[in-house]
């Protein structure tokens, strides 16, 4: 793969308002550059301090820092400018530095550098990913797990134990007078040893994907079931319209809770009815299949003054293949028995929320929710199922007692897998690919 490094530039903090804005420039021209446009001379391991000047005219007062390559994120020369937090003038100053010749980062590019310049492995890149985007403390924990390199080292681990026996296998195909054969039993307690501990990763790979993108929870119903007012009531606040006419919540809205450290994003399905008159509402209605399609878990509510009818047993029927709680709603006004498998509650009283909650965790649970030491995600699952399926291949191989040269193949191909985790062996596209979902300035 060719790269330039070419100097590049963002503002890496969010452009709005705020105490402080930060610009970032990385590449080898980074401090000469920005030297340009500061009024002191820029020394290396200080704080300096100073003003941003545009023909003369002062814009800023500033701090500057320079990190000297390869002691910094990206392992080249940066320039930090911590300017005060005003979009107009971080903008303006970052339009200076581009016309002193520095381009314009592309998503995630800083981080890229990072990883291209070794001061980072992939997964610790994707770490950095996750760590921004996390929801919720226990995914940020997670990340961080990451961010630390747990996974490269678990990986890492594995590989070295496959590749000790590739390499007694590997001695004596080659040293066939001095090298005795490998026993099979030896390689096949070894690749089973390796294909444990990828299953034990892969096993909690559900709960990775749900600490990284939470999970979904759609509200159905039937029209004045209750789901807007529950929604309200599980998120505190008013934003969905309830009121007594059938059919008010026309359209899907979405919200995100915590549940037990989870991000939970809950849909509120506009009312389900076989036939509207009312085309909005049909759209509404399809919405709401859509919604229960997409969910995790679905909360089938029905009104407990008058109990389950027809048409909420064909609404419960849409989530059959769900994890579903079926909600018995308006309990303040029911004087009737709850059955066994649903809960019973009221958004006015609030009774009953707390065990839905239980309820909707304990469902979450049965996917593991256990604090993972780090995350993996789906390109990182993808390349640990490759490399299980080449380990399985390996120990078929060896079980059958298959020639150890084609036995060794597999195992390759095993330690190819393992090295696309932390970038050893990576693409081009798949670079771009994973750096395109980071923000500027990253
Ligand atoms: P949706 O059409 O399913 O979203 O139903 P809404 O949440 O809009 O509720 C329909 C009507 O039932 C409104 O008048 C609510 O005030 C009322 N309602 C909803 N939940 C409760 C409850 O727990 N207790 C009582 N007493 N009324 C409720």
């Amino acid at each position: 793969m060719n790269y330039t490094f070419d100097t590049i530039c963002a503002i890496a903090t969010p452009l709005s308002k705020g105490g402080i804005g930060v610009i970032r420039v990385s590449g080898e021209n980074a401090i000469e550059i920005v030297q340009k446009i500061f009024t002191k001379k820029i020394i290396p391991k200080v704080i300096n301090h100073g003003w941003i000047i545009d023909n003369g005219e002062k814009i800023d007062e500033v701090i500057v820092l320079p990190f000297i390559a390869p002691h910094s994120y990206t392992g080249e020369n940066v320039a930090e400018i911590q300017t005060h937090g005003s979009p107009v003038v971080i903008n303006h100053i970052l339009n200076m530095i581009l016309d002193k010749g520095a381009r314009l980062a592309q998503r995630g590019e800083f981080t890229k550098r990072a990883f291209l310049n070794h001061k980072m492995d992939l997964s610790q890149a994707e770490a950095v990913l996750d760590l921004i985007n996390a929801k919720t403390q226990k995914s940020a924990n997670s990340a961080a797990g990451s961010l630390c390199g747990l996974l490269k080292i678990k990986t890492e681990e594995i590989k070295s134990k496959i590749s000790s026996i590739l390499g007694k296998i590997i001695a004596s195909l080659d040293f066939p007078q001095d090298v005795a054969e490998v026993d099979y039993e030896e390689i096949i307690t070894e690749v089973q040893g390796a294909i444990d501990e990828i299953n034990d990763i892969l096993k909690n790979a559900k709960m990775h994907n749900i600490l990284r993108q939470g999970i979904k929870i759609a509200v159905a119903g039937r029209p004045n079931a209750g789901k807007s007012s529950l929604f309200n009531t599980l998120l505190n606040l008013k934003r969905a319209i309830v009121t007594e006419i059938e059919g008010t919540t026309r359209d899907t809205i979405t919200e995100t809770l915590e549940i037990n450290g989870i991000s939970a994003t809950l849909i509120d399905t506009a009312g389900i009815r076989d036939k509207s008159p009312d085309k909005v509402e049909n759209i509404g209605i399809e919405q709401s299949k859509a919604a229960i399609e997409e969910a995790d878990i679905v909360l089938c509510l029905y009104d407990g003054q008058i109990g389950i009818c027809e048409a909420d047993e064909k609404i419960f029927n849409l989530a059959q293949d769900k994890k579903r709680i079926i909600v018995r709603t308006k309990c303040d006004l029911c004087n009737n028995q709850t059955k066994n498998n649903e809960i019973s509650i009221s958004s006015k009283t609030k009774e009953g929320i707390e065990e839905l909650k239980k309820a909707i965790y304990e469902e979450i649970s049965d996917l593991n929710p256990t604090q993972s030491e780090f995350l993996t995600n789906q390109r990182q699952q993808y390349c640990l199922k490759k490399s299980l399926e080449a380990l399985e291949n390996a120990l078929n191989g060896a079980k059958n007692n298959e020639l150890q040269d084609l036995i060794s193949i597999d195992l390759k191909a095993s330690i190819t897998c393992l090295g696309e985790i932390s970038g050893e062996v990576i693409t081009e596209d798949i670079l771009n690919d994973i750096f395109m979902n980071f923000c500027i300035g990253k």
